[in-house]
């Protein structure tokens, strides 16, 4: 965990807690336990923000799965989606025939579940879906369809469990929101 003081001149306030956090990985597990029943699903972690939401995620599942990982990234540094996405690693496995299940950390645009959606459903996945944490819905630029999500958020930069602030604070164990003015610093750099 990151030290208080650095915490504390980053984050403005808590979002979510890690009980919050703990009960949305639970609710998800049970509906996806439920929807997977009988199949043996590809649960795919976009890098780098969705790993502590996957490995939490996949514990509340009670299905026989397999895991791998992708490097998407359509935001670089910044505060902002830049309009394309781009592949940095792809996957091990073949998807060919496969139920794959995306999970990513937050959705914005939508571009990147987009991207990845369609690249996978390309390579012929029987099906794709995906479960977002944290869903954003004011900058939606994509038809997208999420079909699991934990909770909405409203337009502001979140930081903790998994999501950054330009590549730190990933270890944060709940989720934040990032001082504006920490936004204006960076942008004005
Ligand atoms: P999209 O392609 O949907 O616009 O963006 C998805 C990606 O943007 C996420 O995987 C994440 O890396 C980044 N992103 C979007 N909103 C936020 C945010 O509020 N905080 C952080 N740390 N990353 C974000």
């Amino acid at each position: 965990m990151p030290k208080t003081d650095n915490i504390n001149r980053i984050i403005d306030h808590k979002l979510f807690s890690e009980d919050d956090i703990h009960n949305m990985c639970v609710t998800l597990g049970k509906k996806l336990t439920e929807d997977y029943a009988g199949k043996k699903p590809l649960v795919v972690g976009a890098l780098k923000g969705a790993i502590f939401f996957l490995t939490d995620l996949v514990r509340e599942m009670d299905v026989e799965e397999e895991i791998d990982f992708m490097d998407v990234s359509s935001y670089g540094d910044g505060f902002e989606s830049s309009g394309k996405v781009k592949l940095i690693s792809d996957l091990v496995t073949n998807v060919k025939g496969r139920d794959v299940l995306i999970v990513e950390d937050i959705v914005d645009t939508g571009l990147t579940l987009k991207y990845m959606k369609d690249l996978l459903k390309k390579r012929g996945a029987k099906s794709v879906k995906c479960c977002v944490l944290l869903n954003k819905e004011a900058n939606r630029t994509t038809d997208v369809k999420i079909e699991y999500y934990g909770s909405k958020v409203g337009n502001e930069f979140v930081v903790g469990y998994g999501l950054d602030f330009m590549n730190f604070f990933r270890n944060l164990r709940y989720i934040g929101v990032l001082k504006p003015e920490i936004i204006k610093q960076v942008n004005n750099k």
